[in-house]
């Protein structure tokens, strides 16, 4: 079984690149803002909780996403693994996850890091709303606010894991498939 989570600022690429990493190694991808976004479209009570936060840039609570991932961990089988795309978010999600993917007869393989410099992030994310109409992703000063919040509460569970020795970094500056060619070199040591 092959866990990996797959790590980065908001604009990273997490989302593409999961999508060509499931194809290719058959894993399940499991995004927990996905199942946000799913939740406000249904208006299910957790999604006009979450909606709230979401368009002002801030993250949902610990409470719920970590109920998001045990929910579809408990609905979706997959001998191969997961992609974790979105999730953990904070030094108290990753201390959660080994303990919830133990449940489920598994661990944390890897972390892998998509670096990308912040004004290309900016610039992803404002084209990115006009495909998606993501109200996060339409103003500056909110894309501004989540990168910010990425890099005081989340950017720092790289150590978590590094000091694992499960953490593997990667240029995601350039084009996708040769982004995705590094991710996939990287994988194959660990798998
Ligand atoms: P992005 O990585 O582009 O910011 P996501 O789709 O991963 O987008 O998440 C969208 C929003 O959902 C986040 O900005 C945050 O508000 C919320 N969210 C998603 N996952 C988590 C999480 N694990 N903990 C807290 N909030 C989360």
């Amino acid at each position: 079984m092959l866990n990996i989570i797959l790590f980065g600022p908001p604009g990273a690429g997490k989302g593409t690149q999961s999508k060509k990493i499931i194809e290719k190694f058959n894993l399940t991808h499991i995004s927990t803002g996905d199942v946000l976004r799913k939740n406000i479209e249904e208006g299910t009570l957790l999604g006009i909780e979450a909606k709230k936060l979401i368009d002002d840039g801030n993250y949902v609570t610990d409470e719920m996403a970590i109920e998001i991932i045990h929910n579809e961990l408990s609905m979706h089988h997959n001998p191969n693994g997961f992609i974790f795309d979105g999730f953990p978010r904070t030094t108290f999600q990753a201390e959660k996850f080994s303990q919830i993917l133990s449940i489920h007869g598994g661990d944390v393989n890897l972390m892998i890091s998509i670096e990308v410099e912040e004004s290309l992030l900016i610039e992803r994310l404002i084209n990115r709303s006009k495909e998606s109409g993501r109200p996060d992703d339409r103003q500056e000063d909110i894309i501004k606010k989540r990168i910010e919040i990425y890099h005081n509460r989340t950017s720092c569970i790289k150590e978590f894991y590094k000091s694992q020795g499960k953490f593997e970094s990667i240029n995601g500056n350039g084009e996708i498939d040769i982004i995705f060619d590094k991710i996939c070199l990287v994988i194959a040591k660990y798998n």
